[in-house]
């Protein structure tokens, strides 16, 4: 990593309507409403990659520093995110009939993928002297950002649906953050942090321009990891569409700087309960449709009306993907799957890109795929009974039972 001050990232463009932004103002999204997105001066970049030790060194959040908004890197806030492995599937992988690789993001410091959006998001608001921040979250980006800005010294506030799952919650109490729980969806969170936004002086973090451009490290690792090949098919769980949107941005960027010259099919798959971006996309709308209440175990990616929606659209068409869903059986069964076969544990919401693949095998045989398991199982307490649990007495003749 170099140090000292690198300006590269040029403007803020709407991902839908093309209008301008310059970088020193503070802009969530575009008056149209479409996403912003930073865009580079990319013969400086490539400059970069070049002269630096870029190749060699092994693939982390950090290593891509030149395809981030960030002037100072000596001022970044960092518990050395990304780095995740990206492991071959032997069991799953064999039975479908495809190269299969996963990218567990589970073991990021907070324990999801959103460890890499908010190492950006919070080093902004850093640069940025910001003593306040608040963010609405299904309890996953609330704990990752609680510590980024107790490191930072930032006061945090984050709103969480009634229904949030209690080890989350513990989670950002853990980091000494605030929690808020609001009598509502994801959906009427992300109103009121908007609001808190415009009328006190609280910056917000989210799914807005800075967390995508560092969620866009998944991107870069998978094809580093691949020794700068691309695989047939990446597939995402998607909520807001933020990381998939962010994938697809970060293979374009390496297509511009030539590092890659082709481009994966990108595959998004929701949960049955709440499939907006997947009911647009089939019924050949450009938007999601936002839903009324969303109704599923893979709570991580309950997003009832997705701010990055249309841009996931956008890429999942582009890349000529497709997007599926898949229900709460399916989900629970891929997580036991991923456990009992590949020694991998996610919670619900990262299980749904492998219920997918599993799902709609067929499309992906002999292909080379990977699957982006996007947190830990850890994060999320086993609902009702787990008969499998066998309890006996304190008595060594109990063992018996156990090894008939
Ligand atoms: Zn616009």
């Amino acid at each position: 990593m170099d140090s000292g001050s690198i300006v590269h990232a040029e403007k803020m463009q709407c991902s839908q309507c093309g209008k301008e932004y310059p970088l020193d103002k503070i802009a969530f999204r575009c008056r149209c409403e479409g996403s912003l997105d930073i865009i580079y001066d990319y013969k400086n970049v490539r400059k970069f990659i070049l002269m630096a030790d870029f190749i060699r060194e092994p693939p982390w959040h950090w290593k891509y520093w030149m395809f981030y908004p960030v002037d100072d890197l000596t001022k970044s806030i960092s518990f050395q995110e990304g780095g995740t492995p990206l492991l071959f599937s032997k069991s799953i992988g064999t039975e479908i009939g495809c190269e299969l690789y996963f990218k567990y993001e589970g073991i990021n410091p907070t324990g999801s993928f959103k460890d890499r959006g908010s190492s950006i998001e919070i080093t902004k608001a850093f640069e940025m002297g910001k003593s306040s921040v608040c963010c609405a979250s299904t309890g996953n980006m609330g704990a990752s950002v609680s510590s980024y800005a107790a490191k930072a010294g930032i006061d945090c506030k984050v709103f969480v649906p009634e229904n949030t799952p209690r080890l989350k919650i513990a989670q950002i109490l853990g980091y000494g953050a605030d929690v808020i729980k609001v009598k509502g969806t994801y959906a009427d969170c992300l109103r009121l942090t908007e609001e808190v936004n415009r009328r006190y002086d609280v910056y917000l973090l989210g799914d807005y321009p800075y967390r995508c451009e560092g969620q866009k490290s998944v991107g870069f690792e998978i094809v580093d990891q691949f020794y700068w090949n691309v695989p047939d098919y990446i597939i995402c769980p998607m909520g807001n569409g933020t990381l998939t949107r962010a994938i697809w941005k970060s293979l374009l960027e390496l297509r511009e700087v030539r590092l890659i010259d082709e481009l994966p099919k990108i595959v998004g798959v929701q949960s049955e309960g709440c499939s907006p971006i997947v009911d647009a996309l089939k019924n050949d709308i450009k938007k999601p449709i936002a839903i009324r209440k969303a109704k599923t175990i893979a709570d991580a990616i309950a997003c009832e009306d997705p701010i990055d929606g249309t841009e996931a659209l956008d890429a999942i068409r582009e890349s000529e993907g497709f997007a599926e869903v898949v229900s709460d059986e399916e989900i629970l069964n891929s997580q036991k799957l991923l456990g009992r076969s590949e020694g991998l544990f996610a919670e619900p919401s990262g299980a749904v890109s492998t219920a997918g693949l599993i799902k709609y095998r067929e499309r992906f045989k002999g292909k080379k795929v990977v699957c982006i398991i996007t947190g830990h199982g850890l994060k999320r307490a086993p609902i009702g009974e787990t008969p499998e649990i066998k309890t006996i007495k304190n008595n060594s003749n109990e063992l018996d039972k156990i090894y008939p």
